[in-house]
């Protein structure tokens, strides 16, 4: 395989270019506002499956308070009724007064066990009510961070976007320097090795970064210009320089 000096030289900086991509499609893949942005969107799910119970908690428990609240209602109309009995005279007979008497304590001790029930269901609904505005507080809160998180990692998205433009255009005017044989070698040499195409400086492959062998420097020293090299121990195209010393 044959490629002049120059689109030897040429493989290197696509070397570079390929190496920026590469970071560049790392960094895309890793910003922290992503992973930031991603915990954020967790945690606003969770409070809002949290507000969904607390409503869900509130509306039992006001149906609890209404049905205990017209428990006591009947109750003490129950006694009312009872005590114009008892009042007005109606009844006589002993037993019977005695009888209507219990009654009215009896109701009297049911009234103050729900009226008991009517306190507790609305502390309860207290208590929901504070978790509920304590959740939707940090929802508000959560959803500022959720929209600057956003902005941030879409700046960032762009900015990457921009850069990988650039050195996308830089690789194909450097690419069209390259032979065509030389360019589909060097691809696939960059598939399987991440990189393509290395330095020999100062006898050492910036490849693998080991030092070549006296027989391959000599081997290297006694080939023409154009032919392409490959380093022995990585494979990748060897591209000779000032700096080889050879
Ligand atoms: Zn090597």
């Amino acid at each position: 395989m044959k490629a002049s000096p120059e689109a030897q030289l040429r493989l290197l900086e696509l070397a570079d270019l390929d190496t920026e991509l590469t970071r560049l499609d790392h960094r895309r893949r890793s910003l922290p506002e992503a992973a930031q942005l991603e915990q954020v969107q967790a945690r606003m799910s969770e409070l809002r499956d949290g507000v969904v119970l607390a409503d869900t908690e509130l509306g039992d428990l006001a149906r609890e308070q209404t049905r205990a609240e017209r428990d006591v209602e009947q109750v003490r109309a129950r006694i009312d009724r009872d005590r114009a009995r008892l009042d007005g005279g109606q009844v006589a007979a002993a037993r019977e007064l005695s009888n209507l008497q219990s009654e009215i304590e009896s109701l009297q001790r049911r009234q103050s066990d729900l009226e008991e029930v009517v306190l507790e269901a609305m502390e309860r609904r207290e208590a929901a009510q504070s978790r509920r505005d304590a959740l939707t507080a940090e929802q508000a809160k959560l959803g500022e961070q959720e929209e600057e998180l956003a902005a941030k990692r879409d700046a960032a998205l762009e900015e990457i976007d921009g850069q990988a433009a650039k050195a996308q255009t830089g690789r194909s005017a450097v690419a069209a320097d390259v032979p065509a044989d030389v360019l589909a070698l060097y691809d696939k040499l960059r598939d399987q090795h991440g990189v393509g195409a290395a330095m020999l400086r100062r006898g050492r492959c910036e490849g693998c970064h080991l030092t070549l062998h006296t027989v391959d420097l000599n081997r290297i020293r006694a080939a023409a210009p154009d032919d392409v090299l490959r380093c022995e121990e990585c494979r990748r195209i060897l591209v000779r320089t000032a700096e080889s010393g050879l």
